[in-house]
């Protein structure tokens, strides 16, 4: 690694050859002056702006920090103020936002790692002056970058402007969401205005997304565990989300206020309709699973007009619970009492669980003895597309409906609750994920 003085050097050899920007520290920018005129030079510099920069890479700065760096850029004359800090929580992303909005000279501010990632990828979207990217993926030279190609083509960087509504998934994990690829794309597809970014939130789900729509976020996908803390920021929510007690979507209305629905049921319900002989009228159904899911699909089911659903989870009490929550036509019982028999003959079965799930391709939640030749099975694992589930079904001659419909669906339906003018491109979507699917 360079020296100090190696580094200054450079860039006074930078200034000399009338370099356009020339980084510099503001902490050696006292060393560089002094550098500077014992070349004979001075600033401001005829064809060089400069760049005075502030990092720390351990955490945010205060608003009083910011506001001294910021003082200090401005008094030694900088073109451009840059400030980097470690974001420690996505609310950070507000503290840039906030500062971008108000700089009185072109700046440039970033908060680092995962969680601060949404203030690089919008930077545009809040007039920063540049952001900071990798030459190509696994080149970063800060944590949180994103690479250049990502930038132009996923995120079409270069014709964001300061009014291009902006979308994203907030949930944690989401740095392998699909949802990203999915969203643009369709924007891409359809010419719609709009961005859509991963939101890595890790507390305060509602705080975040009431902070984030006052900035000019339009819409947000909820994964989990957002699903259900998100529904504290919203001023209505859809009367399906909330019988269902969770949520993925959310809308900003053009007041600013928040709506919350939840486009999970309908998608898996839609799908599962389509194949299932007659519709879900009087049909007996089988949920696997108690979590957010399950708790959208026996209530999709039932909507629906299924006679009765049968909620199965590992944790029987969860099962009992979801199953008083639903009302007369369910009932819970265990893993281990379905496998035994004790749900009695179905129409339908629904895997809600995550068993089965890459990398545990060889897990099914039921045994094949539970599965009844004829039935309807869905799952609603979509990586691997096909699950041991589904292959087992197939091989007794079930109908199968893999988790993918779901995924599209759920996506699609957001898509149209955000622009409710715009055709989904459904088909567009579901190449999307298929391509990711199988890379
Ligand atoms: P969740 O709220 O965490 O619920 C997880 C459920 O899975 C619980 O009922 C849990 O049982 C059960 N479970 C977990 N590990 C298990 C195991 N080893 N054996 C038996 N049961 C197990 O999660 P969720 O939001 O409902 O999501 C569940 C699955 O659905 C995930 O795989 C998710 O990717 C998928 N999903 C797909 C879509 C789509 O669009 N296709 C949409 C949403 C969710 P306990 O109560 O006993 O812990």
């Amino acid at each position: 690694m360079a020296s100090e003085k190696d580094r200054l050097s450079i860039l006074l050899d930078a200034a000399s050859c009338n370099a356009s920007h020339i980084d510099v520290e503001l902490a050696a920018f006292p060393k560089f002056q002094e550098l500077l005129s014992k070349r004979g030079l001075s600033l401001p510099l005829p064809n060089t702006k400069l760049i005075l920069s502030h990092h720390n890479f351990d955490r945010p700065l205060t608003e009083k920090e910011i506001n001294s760096v910021l003082q200090q850029m401005a008094n030694s004359r900088a073109d451009i103020a840059k400030i980097a800090m470690k974001a420690t929580s996505a609310l950070d992303n507000a503290v840039v936002f906030e500062v971008l909005r108000s700089a009185s000279i072109p700046t440039i501010m970033l908060a680092m790692g995962e969680l601060g990632q949404v203030s690089r990828i919008v930077a545009p979207r809040f007039n920063a002056y540049l952001t900071f990217a990798s030459v190509a993926q696994g080149k970063e030279s800060a944590p949180g970058q994103v690479d250049t190609a990502t930038l132009a083509n996923l995120y079409r960087f270069r014709s964001m402007t300061s009014d291009t509504p902006m979308y994203g998934v907030v949930g944690n994990p989401v740095s392998h969401s699909m949802s990203p690829a999915l969203h643009n794309a369709a924007m891409q597809a359809t010419n719609t205005k709009g961005v859509y970014v991963p939101l890595q939130v890790e507390d305060n789900f509602a705080g975040f997304i009431t902070r984030m729509a006052e900035f000019g976020f339009a819409g947000f996908s909820i994964t989990i565990p957002g699903k259900l803390p998100a529904m504290d920021a919203m001023d209505e929510i859809d009367p399906v989300a909330e019988k269902i007690g969770a949520m993925n979507t959310v809308v900003t209305r053009p007041d600013g206020s928040l709506k919350g629905y939840n486009t999970d049921w309908i998608a898996a319900i839609s799908a599962i309709e389509e194949k299932t002989e007659g519709g879900l009228k009087g049909k007996r159904a089988i949920c696997l699973g108690a979590g957010g899911a399950g708790r959208a699909l026996a209530f999709g089911a039932l909507e629906k007009g299924c006679e009765h659903v049968v909620v199965v989870n590992r944790t029987k009490e969860k099962a009992v619970k979801l199953s008083y929550d639903l009302g007369k036509r369910a009932s819970g019982i265990s893993l281990d009492e379905f496998n035994k028999g004790a749900a009695g003959p179905y129409d339908l079965l629904m895997n809600t669980t995550s068993v089965g799930m890459h990398p545990n391709v060889d897990q099914s939640p039921v045994q094949k003895s539970s599965l009844i030749s004829g039935t309807v099975v869905f799952d609603a694992v979509y990586n691997p597309l096909q699950t041991k589930l589904l292959r087992e079904a197939e091989e007794l001659g079930c109908t199968t409906v893999s988790g993918l419909e779901m995924f599209v669906r759920q996506a699609a339906e957001q898509f149209r609750l955000w622009f409710p003018t715009v055709a989904a491109p459904v088909d567009k979507m579901r190449a999307v994920v298929l391509e990711k699917l199988q890379k």
